[in-house]
Formats: C-alpha cells, sequence, structure tokens
C-alpha cells in the first residue's frame, strides 16, 4: 500500500502534489501519478512507471494547470506496474486514487461491464471509479456518489476522487487504510500520512475507520 496526497486550495496545486510526492517516496512505489483539474474544468493527467523523478521530468516539460488535485504512489496488487495500471483512474469526467485492495473487485467488474464500462487497467481499484460515475449519472452529488459507491466495497481501502461535476471538492474516505486531512489558509489536504504535508501545514486532522470527508479551499 502506497501514498496518497490530494489538495484543494485557491492557487496551483502542481507543485504542492509534486512535494507531497517526493516525501512520500520512502514508503516505496512502483509507478506515479496525478490528476489535476484545470480552468476549464477538464481534467488533465500524467502517470508514469518507476521513480517520481521521471514523473517530475514530465511534469516540468508540460505542468498541470489548476486548483484543485490527487496524487499517488502505486505499489501493484492487482495488475503488473505500468503506465495504464498506474493511478488515478478516470471515468468520465471522475478521478480517483486508492490505496488497499477491493477484494470483491471481480464481482464489481462484471456488474458494471454489464452496463456498459469499458476497463482500461487490470487493478482492482479502476472498478470504484466506475462505480462513482454510474452513481453520479443518477443525478446525485459527488459525497453521495462516493457514499454509495464505498458501500459496495469489500476490502481495504483509502481514497481520494474529483470529479468535474463538482469542481471545488475533494471526497475522501477511508477503511483499513490510514488517510490523514491537513487544514491550511484558504486550502486544505488529505494524504496518507502526515510527512507529505509537512512542508504545506502542522495542522492535522487523523481520519477514523469508516469516515467519508467533503474537502474544499476553505
Ligand atoms: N490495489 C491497488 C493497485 O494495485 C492499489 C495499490 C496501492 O495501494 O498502491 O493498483
Amino acid at each position: 500500500m502506497c501514498g496518497i496526497v490530494g489538495v484543494a486550495a485557491k492557487r496551483e496545486v502542481g507543485n504542492i502534489l509534486l512535494e507531497g510526492w517526493r516525501r512520500l517516496e520512502y514508503r516505496g512505489y512502483d509507478s506515479a501519478g496525478l490528476a489535476i483539474l484545470n480552468s476549464a474544468g477538464n481534467l488533465d493527467r500524467l502517470r508514469r512507471l518507476g521513480k517520481v523523478q521521471s514523473l517530475n521530468e514530465a511534469y516540468k516539460e508540460k505542468p498541470l494547470e489548476g486548483s484543485l488535485g490527487i496524487a499517488h504512489t502505486r505499489w501493484a496488487t492487482h495488475g503488473k506496474p505500468s503506465e495504464k495500471n498506474a493511478h488515478p483512474h478516470q471515468s468520465g469526467g471522475t478521478a480517483i486514487v486508492h490505496n488497499g485492495i477491493i477484494e470483491n473487485n471481480q464481482v464489481l467488474k462484471a456488474e458494471l461491464q454489464e452496463i456498459g464500462y469499458q476497463f482500461l487497467s487490470d487493478t482492482d481499484s479502476e472498478v470504484i471509479v466506475h462505480l462513482i460515475d454510474s452513481h453520479l449519472k443518477e443525478g446525485i452529488s459527488l459525497v453521495e456518489a462516493v457514499r454509495k459507491s464505498v458501500k459496495r466495497l469489500d476490502g481495504a481501502y483509502a481514497i481520494a476522487v474529483i470529479s468535474a461535476d463538482s469542481p471545488d471538492r475533494i471526497v475522501a474516505a477511508r477503511s483499513g487504510c490510514p488517510l490523514v486531512l491537513g487544514k491550511g489558509i484558504g486550502e486544505n489536504f488529505v494524504a496518507s500520512d502526515v510527512l507529505a504535508l509537512q512542508a504545506v501545514t502542522d495542522r492535522f486532522i487523523f481520519l477514523e475507520e469508516g469516515d467519508l470527508v467533503e474537502l474544499t479551499s476553505d
């Protein structure tokens, strides 16, 4: 299980996510990625196999702009280390990062394929983002779509979700994997551990088992 960082701010979040990654490297990982919601309301995503350094270089060549983003370092449990298996995973305008293992991923995958979802990775995590998208299509809010989705998950997870549907917020949830919120001024953070956020805040809220949070810059 590896690392998650998410930032909801009023300024560019790219460099905050890069610094968060650097601080998560000690946990070990095989690939890394990030997704940022740009000012036009679309998701931009960058993923790389291997060291955060190669992702850093790719990012410097083509920085992603926006004030809402999530990032991930992956330690593969389902599906080999590769770019297509790296997180964030995306469905429509929604992206997620996941730490942990979804035990019932095959059952959920079959259900989602039945209603037309195509899977682009070999991970257990991809079911989560399609589940959320399927609930968003019912016309409910992002937080309610995530709440409904996590009820279907067996296994361990910490997740952070962003969506073009709700461009000002991150929804995060945990069960069996750690997650901490960092409080800033006009910006707020979520991460797997406090080390990832120590450059940006010293005020933390540790989430408890089963917690689900909605996080905006305020
Ligand atoms: N089970 C997921 C995967 O293999 C998440 C792994 C992790 O926690 O990094 O992609």
